[in-house]
């Protein structure tokens, strides 16, 4: 129901076509402005000392073997334990509304993850990022060209900057992942609606799954949607099943694909998590082994839900005790401007 396009006539917007929004400039000139959508490429900075976390606080296993599972088997979470990666999605939300509520000019991301840690520890679970694979901070802080995976570190955000936060936490046995992307002090028509859009690509992607359904939809519905709008999605990187697991399959395309039947059932727990790309396709990682960083520079956006199936239809983990996050709800799903 939430299929804004066609996918069999699925084109990306051409940058001599009239923009999406109806002004009759061309794309080029109006939302797709390079010259308004591009950012300092973004140089990575000094890395702090890893942060301490209470000894009663329970790590996952793999922050002590140092032993990061296959995750070869989809996550169903049934029972009680439900209520367990609701309380642990709800930590991860809270931990996302807190780090982003810091965001300011010449704030550093170290900073922003030091606010973050301590919101993990304040309520009571652990940064499942840290210590994972030898990623030795609690979020993912990704600006600008960075397209995801970027390490907090001693760079002062800028004016303008674009900015994704990846929090996951753990608590209990389960993990909770979600993310979002803002901007920081003034901004650009372009910007504002390169975030607006993946945001709506990655609810109407969330929307779309129900029981019975193909694991394929997600793509189906998320891929032309962001194309008319002159976006490309990233192709190498997709979602994950989730649970006691922090990557587990299935993996999921935001893509079109043509893949194996992957059938949702009630309790299959996984993470959407569109990427979207304002520049070329070609991204490279950085010596530190993490960061994915645009071959171009060109900014992207991500947002990122953790998402259980249910009797009939889908819940959002990922939302504090009211109810709220900073990666929109389902509520959040608005008209479609494009015809
Ligand atoms: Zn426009």
């Amino acid at each position: 129901m939430f299929l804004p396009v066609d996918s069999k006539g699925m084109r990306k917007l051409k940058s001599n076509a009239p923009c999406w929004c109806g002004s009759g400039h061309k794309h080029k000139r109006c939302h797709g402005d390079r010259s308004l959508l591009a950012r300092p490429r973004v140089e990575i900075g000094e890395v702090s000392p890893v942060r301490s976390v209470p000894d009663h606080i329970v790590r996952p296993d793999y922050v002590a073997n140092g032993v990061v599972g296959t995750g070869r088997n989809p996550q169903v979470v049934t029972g009680g334990d439900i209520e367990r990666l609701r309380t642990v999605g709800a930590i991860a939300a809270q931990v996302l509304l807190d780090a982003s509520a810091a965001l300011e000019v010449g704030v550093s991301t170290d900073a922003i993850d030091e606010i973050a840690h301590d919101s993990y520890v304040r309520q009571g679970a652990y940064p499942s990022t840290l210590g994972y694979n030898r990623f030795t901070k609690s979020i993912c802080t990704s600006v600008n060209g960075v397209i995801c995976h970027g390490i907090p570190d001693s760079r002062p955000l800028e004016d303008g900057d674009v900015i994704n936060i990846d929090v996951t936490a753990y608590l209990d046995g389960f993990h909770g992942d979600t993310s979002a992307t803002f901007v920081v002090g003034t901004t650009s028509a372009p910007i504002e609606s390169l975030i607006e859009t993946t945001r709506q690509a990655t609810l109407r992607g969330i929307a779309a799954v129900e029981p019975g359904e193909s694991l394929t939809i997600i793509g189906d519905v998320i891929e032309p949607y962001v194309l008319a709008f002159g976006y490309d999605v990233v192709r190498e990187y997709g979602g994950h099943g989730i649970g006691r697991t922090f990557h587990a399959d299935p993996h999921v395309n935001h893509h079109v694909v043509r893949s194996p039947e992957f059938i949702f059932e009630p309790g299959m727990t996984f993470t959407i998590e569109p990427m979207l790309l304002t520049g070329a396709r070609q991204f490279t990682q950085a010596s530190d082994g993490w960061t994915e960083h645009a071959d171009d520079s060109m900014p992207s956006a991500q947002f990122e839900h953790t998402v259980t199936v249910t009797e009939d239809g889908v819940e959002i983990m990922t939302v504090n005790t009211v109810g709220q996050s900073a990666a929109g709800t389902l509520g959040d799903i608005g008209p479609v401007p494009v015809d």
